[in-house]
């Protein structure tokens, strides 16, 4: 049985930066630390931080002292004013590709535009980009999602990192088409596209296909279901564990895959569990 692990699969640079952040703060801090909301989407990461005494909240008023970790998504700013007012020190791992789209939506409310974030309405990217858009500013999910009456013809548009571009260039010809050229920033991160692309390619050839990563982590379940319509013997695990010999009968290729929230160790362990089921008894 071959092993392949897709190009570009696991943690992205913004989650790395984000573990390592609250690695730093839970070593050198005497005080409690908190993350705002889980770290990351992986049930194994957020207990090995609450063993290391890293508790979650879900708001600053639940916080009375110590370290606020704000986690790769962003927050508004009004929420780490709220903390820093509370004497907390905040540590901000504000992945800086969602930073530009906070700038970009600032910058485009400066220059007049009434602001449209294309993602995914409640999402808390979203609502931390739509903070900085401006008071007119609107999210939009899909071309049918478009009000009928816009707040002015003077459209700028930002972009959740993590969108598909096909729904920005859906929404940006639903525009023209209505008379309007917006002004865009793609502000669309490569780290979940280079995943999905490089994910399914993977799973054309393969006989079974492993997609390692939290079941709530939303990047890691649309990667399974991505590998699904192309190969149908795709299983979604948490933990090596989960694997069955059963799955790998007659298989000749078996891929495997991660999102971008599962952190390096816990794809290597799977691939070591599934080369010892591949090894002759
Ligand atoms: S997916 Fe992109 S924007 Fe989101 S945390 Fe990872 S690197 Fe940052």
């Amino acid at each position: 049985m071959k092993i392949i692990r897709s190009k570009y699969a696991g943690a992205c640079y913004g989650v790395e930066r984000a573990l390592s952040l609250v690695d730093e703060a839970a070593n050198l801090t005497e005080t409690v630390v908190h993350t705002l909301g889980p770290l990351i989407h992986n049930p194994q990461v957020v207990s090995e931080l609450k063993r290391r005494g890293v508790e979650e909240a879900a708001t600053v008023a639940e916080i009375d002292e110590g370290v606020v970790v704000i986690r790769s998504h962003g927050v508004e700013p009004a929420i780490i004013r709220q903390a820093e007012a509370k004497g907390l020190q905040v540590v901000d791992a504000t992945c800086p590709h969602v930073s530009k789209a906070h700038q970009a939506a600032r910058e485009l409310r400066e220059l007049g535009y009434s602001v449209m974030v294309v993602g995914e309405r409640g999402h808390p990217e979203v609502e931390g980009i739509h903070a900085y858009a401006g008071s007119d500013a609107m999210v939009v999910q899909d071309p049918g999602d478009l009000p009928e009456v816009l707040p002015s013809d003077k459209i700028g548009i930002v972009v959740q990192t993590t969108q598909a571009a096909s729904v920005l260039d859906a929404i940006v010809e639903a525009l023209r088409a209505r008379g309007i050229e917006p002004e865009v920033r793609n502000t669309i991160c490569f780290a979940t596209k280079q995943r999905q692309q490089t994910a399914v390619e993977l799973a054309e050839r393969a006989d079974v296909m492993v997609v390692v990563g939290g079941r709530n982590s939303g990047n890691t379940t649309r990667l399974a279901q991505l590998c699904r319509e192309v190969c149908a013997q795709t299983h979604h695990i948490e933990n090596a564990s989960e694997l069955n010999a059963e799955w790998f009968v007659d298989a000749e290729l078996v891929g495997i895959t991660a999102g971008a929230s599962t952190p390096e160790n816990q794809i290597i362990a799977v691939e070591k569990a599934l080369k010892a089921l591949g090894e002759p008894v």
